[in-house]
């Protein structure tokens, strides 16, 4: 059995979704951009998923551009060169902070040990702010009410990649100029997300037929689009169903992983519910985790552009958490798509994983050999 517990890496594709999908892949293969019917019915489908994607954020239609995902939104923030001065948070995604990283003036702002970023310690001098509001290693949630009320006068710009399904994301609310968003986060396809825009004239960052009012240029991926519209629909019908799912899971994930020998989980105040920092007792993570892949047991230590490495998390770091124990904290995160069922059989096997490569790192006096 597959157990998939790396949800902030992506998500499974809703069956839903998939089957809004399939006419646009198959049948109904028109341009959304063509003056004839064939187009204009792809036009049609693509104009009704913008309007899904707004209602969930509460915003208007028009302040949504699609993109290719999260990373060209923060990509086509970020690089505006009208921005040269610029704060990012330490354990921003890579996409914000590979590009902040060549701008004349930056920022770094570093998280505080629970994981939030201490408002009050942002200097507002800036021409853009872009700070998180779910972070993608281990779910801490910021407080983005607050820094939109401090930063106001300056740009703010929010990645909210992990955050939508995860915490209430209400645009009507906030002073945020700019936020980014991720289909494949929300069971939705890959290769599609959004870039919110408040009110300001964004110089495009491609140049092209003019698509997305001039700011996107490029054919739009119609069926990846009504995909990424269907996934926040079913947000948008489900929230709290969906969240009640998730308690329930996450209750059952730290019951049982309770009962393994030693075994325990680093709970924050400001964690997103899917979010389980599981600490493993085990020397040898490499092993751990290799023997977890061989069981199709899927998690990891880190984001997903990290693990290949099986560097520890950037995130808990930068925390202050030493380094050893980091390597051996698994960043779970639970989705509306595992089962009681997968979880008890998941933790049960990794239980017995633990036993093995603990027996195996001892020496005959019992002690672990590294
Ligand atoms: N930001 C965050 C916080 C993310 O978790 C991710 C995906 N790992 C991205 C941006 C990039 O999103 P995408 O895969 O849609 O480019």
């Amino acid at each position: 059995m597959v157990c998939f517990l790396d949800n902030f890496s992506t998500t499974q594709i809703d069956k839903r979704v998939l089957s809004e999908m399939m006419p646009y892949l198959r049948e109904q293969y028109g341009n959304p951009s063509s003056t004839h019917r064939f187009g204009i019915q792809a036009r049609e489908a693509v104009e009704l998923a913008r309007d899904r994607v707004a209602r969930l954020i509460n915003c208007c239609p028009d302040q949504i551009i699609f993109t290719s995902g999260a990373t060209e939104a923060n990509n086509m923030v970020i690089n505006q060169p009208q921005f040269r001065k610029v704060c990012v948070s330490s354990i921003e995604h890579k996409s914000v902070f590979f590009p902040a990283k060549k701008k004349e003036f930056l920022t770094i702002i570093h998280p505080e040990p629970n994981g939030q970023i201490d408002i009050k310690k942002i200097d507002t001098k800036q021409d853009l702010i872009s700070i998180m509001a779910v972070n993608n290693e281990m779910g801490a949630v910021q407080n983005i009410g607050e820094l939109s009320d401090r930063a106001k006068g300056v740009f703010l710009h929010v990645d909210m990649a992990q955050a939508l399904g995860k915490v209430i994301v209400n645009m009507g609310d906030l002073c945020v100029d700019f936020a980014s968003f991720s289909a494949h986060k929300i069971h939705g396809p890959k290769g599609i997300g959004a870039l919110y825009v408040k009110d300001y004239d964004l110089k495009p960052i491609m140049y092209g037929g003019g698509q997305e009012n001039g700011i996107r240029s490029g054919t739009l991926n119609v069926a990846g689009i009504i995909g990424f519209g269907k996934a926040c629909d079913i947000l948008s019908n489900h929230m709290d169903e969906i969240a009640n799912k998730i308690y329930e899971l996450r209750d059952c994930f730290m019951n049982e992983w309770s009962r393994i020998p030693n075994a325990r989980c680093i709970t924050f105040d400001f964690q997103v519910p899917n979010a389980i920092s599981a600490v493993v007792p085990c020397d040898n993570i490499d092993e751990f985790l290799n023997r977890c892949d061989n069981e199709e047991i899927f998690v990891s230590t880190s984001s997903a552009c990290l693990s290949s490495f099986r560097e520890p998390s950037n995130t808990l770091i930068e925390m202050g958490i030493e380094r050893k124990v980091a390597r051996r904290i698994l960043r779970i995160c639970l989705s509306r798509m595992n089962t009681r069922r997968q979880i008890k059989v998941a933790v049960k096997k990794m239980a017995k994983i633990m036993e093995e490569v603990n027996e195996k790192s001892m020496d005959y006096n019992g002690h672990f050999v590294s």
